[in-house]
């Protein structure tokens, strides 16, 4: 079976293809600008014995998905069985200095995108009358966050579309859930500064920071024959930081 993942070229993404790798999915994994880690993470997948591709599309892009979806079916000779929408960035500021690009950039990569790829996706899922579609949200989605209107929106946004495809496509075996990462160490949050680091390290019940191992581990449950009467669920991967 094959497993999309998005801005698999790095982070969170890059662990999630790994780990679905290890539990036998073949891989396409998308990236923007990082070739040579989508590249180097393609032959290390290969060497696991599985088949890989690596994908480049800007997947806020909706002709780039489209071109992306037709790529994966050409050369990796299968439909797209396992859907990680992954992909995403923080332009963060205060509400009053928020400019109206970082809106929209947040905005169209982390949640039109998901819609992009799902739309893509759903149609040969439907067809088949299977798919798992695995969204990465955030904690700050349920939450919100100062600093963060722009992405805690966009993560708000994917959790209401990830039940409303889960509600829509139950009856055609899909399932739909998500994934709300806490802290984790990745380029994403290596920006934060050592003061914001210890102040949110101090939030977290389980005492450390968390790793894309332990997202990637997430993902693969929902990937797996295991959670297959699971859908519409919001899964908190946080070390007890939010516990809502
Ligand atoms: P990261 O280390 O910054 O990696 C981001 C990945 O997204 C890269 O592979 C990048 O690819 C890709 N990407 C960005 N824009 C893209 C686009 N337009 N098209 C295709 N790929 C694109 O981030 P991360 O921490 O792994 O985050 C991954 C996901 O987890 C995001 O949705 C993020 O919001 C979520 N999350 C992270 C944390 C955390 O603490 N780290 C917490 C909660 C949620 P290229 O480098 O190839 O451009």
């Amino acid at each position: 079976m094959l497993a999309l993942v998005t801005g698999a070229s790095r982070g969170i993404g890059r662990a999630v293809a790994l780990e679905l790798a290890k539990n036998n999915f073949n891989v396409a994994i998308n990236y923007n600008n990082s070739m040579d880690a989508a590249k180097s993470l393609c032959s290390k997948i290969n060497s696991m014995g599985v088949k890989a591709g690596y994908f480049k599309a800007d997947v806020s892009n909706s002709d780039d998905v489209i071109n992306l979806f037709k790529s994966v079916k050409d050369n990796m000779g299968e439909n797209v069985s396992i859907l990680v929408n992954n992909a995403g960035v923080t332009r963060d500021n205060l509400l009053m200095r928020m400019k109206n690009e970082d809106w929209q950039t947040v905005i169209n990569t982390n949640l039109n995108a998901a819609f992009y790829c799902t739309r893509e996706a759903i149609r040969d899922m439907a067809k088949a009358r299977y798919g798992r579609i695995i969204n990465i949200a955030s904690v700050v989605g349920l939450t919100g966050n100062a600093g963060q209107a722009n992405y805690a929106a966009s993560k708000a946004g994917i959790i209401g579309f990830t039940k409303s495809i889960a509600r829509e496509y139950a009856n055609r075996g899909i399932t739909a859930n998500a994934i709300a990462p806490g802290f984790i160490e990745t380029d994403m949050t290596e920006v934060l500064k050592p003061e914001a680091k210890e102040g949110i390290l101090k939030s977290i019940p389980l005492g450390s920071i968390g790793k894309a191992e332990d997202v990637a581990k997430a993902a693969a449950f929902f990937a797996s024959e295991t959670s297959s009467y699971i859908t519409g669920q919001v899964l908190a991967v946080d070390g007890g930081m939010t516990m809502i």
